[in-house]
C-alpha cells in the first residue's frame, strides 16, 4: 500500500495541540530527508515536488516562523516574537528557539509518513540536536540532498520570487510566472514578495548560509548521507535529478 499523505502539516505549522490528517500506513519504510542549499536555491519548490512523488510531508521551519509572524503580537511568546524580528532582517533565529520549536513538533519526525525537512538544520548545533533526537527515537535519515547553484543565479531567483499568501505556492516573475499576474494558479490567493527577499536581507541571508549552514555539507558527507544535486534548470528537471540521486538509497 502506498502512503496516502496529504501534506496536511497542521501539526507542524500550528504546534502539537493540533492533529494532522496524514494517513501514515504503508509497507515501505518512510522517506526521511533533509534538504540543504543556500536560500533561494529552490528547496521549498523541490520539497513540494518530492512530497508529491514520495508522500513524505514537507516540513519547513521558515513556514512555521512566517505563520507566527502573521499572528497577533499578543498571541506570541517572547521567543517567537524575537524570532520573527530575526527573520525580517534575514538573520538566523537563535538555535535554542529553533530547537524548542522543532522539539515541540517532534511527532512529525516520528510520523510513519516520513518527512522532508526544508530549512532545518541550518547550523552544526541544530544538526547535532537532530541526530541525537533521531538516535534516541531509533530513527534514521534516508539521505541529505544538497542543492548547488552559483550565487548570481541565487540572487536572481530570490529577488523575483513571489509566494501565495494562502497556500504558499512559490512563483517567479520570469522563470515561473502565474497565469494571472499577482494571483496563485492553484488557489487564486494573492501573491506577495517575502520581506526577507528584499536586497538588503538577501545579503544577510547569504552570509549566514556561508558561515553557519555550508559546514553541514561536510557534516553529512562524513556520515555518508550526502547526495549533491545541480539546482539549475526547471523545477521538474531538478526533481528528476534528485530522484535519480536518491535511487540507490531507497526503493522509489
Ligand atoms: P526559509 O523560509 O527557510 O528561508 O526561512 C526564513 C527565515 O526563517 C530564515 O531566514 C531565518 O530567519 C528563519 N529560520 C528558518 N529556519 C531556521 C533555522 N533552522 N535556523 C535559524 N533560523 C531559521
Amino acid at each position: 500500500m502506498t502512503t496516502q499523505n496529504r501534506d496536511d502539516r497542521a501539526e507542524w505549522l500550528q504546534g502539537s495541540s493540533v492533529r494532522c490528517e496524514v494517513v501514515t500506513q504503508g509497507d515501505q519504510a518512510p522517506w526521511r530527508l533533509v534538504l540543504l542549499g543556500a536560500p533561494g536555491v529552490g528547496k521549498g519548490t523541490q520539497a513540494d515536488l518530492l512530497h508529491q512523488r514520495l508522500g513524505a510531508c514537507h516540513l519547513s521551519t521558515g513556514d512555521v516562523f512566517r505563520a507566527a509572524a502573521s499572528r497577533r503580537e499578543c498571541e506570541l511568546s517572547p521567543a517567537m516574537r524575537a524570532a520573527t524580528e530575526y527573520m525580517r532582517r534575514g538573520a538566523l533565529v537563535p538555535d535554542s528557539t529553533v530547537w524548542e520549536m522543532v522539539r515541540e513538533r517532534s511527532g512529525c519526525l516520528r510520523c510513519n509518513g516520513g518527512f522532508i525537512l526544508d530549512g532545518f538544520p541550518r547550523t552544526l548545533a541544530q544538526a547535532e540536536s537532530l541526530k541525537q533526537l533521531m538516535e534516541n527515537e531509533g530513527l534514521t535519515l534516508t539521505a541529505v540532498v544538497n542543492y548547488d547553484l552559483p550565487t548570481s543565479e541565487i540572487v536572481a531567483r530570490l529577488s523575483g520570487r513571489r509566494t501565495c499568501e494562502k497556500c504558499r505556492t512559490v512563483f517567479h516573475v520570469t522563470e515561473r510566472p502565474p497565469k494571472v499576474e499577482g494571483y496563485c494558479d492553484r488557489c487564486g490567493g494573492g501573491l506577495f514578495q517575502r520581506e526577507d527577499d528584499r536586497p538588503e536581507s538577501i545579503q544577510v541571508r547569504l552570509e549566514a548560509y556561508d558561515r553557519s549552514t555550508a559546514p553541514l555539507i561536510d557534516f553529512y558527507g562524513s556520515l555518508g548521507l550526502l547526495t549533491s544535486v545541480d539546482a539549475s534548470g526547471a523545477p521538474d528537471e531538478i526533481c528528476a535529478r534528485t530522484l535519480n540521486g536518491l535511487k540507490s538509497r531507497h526503493a522509489i
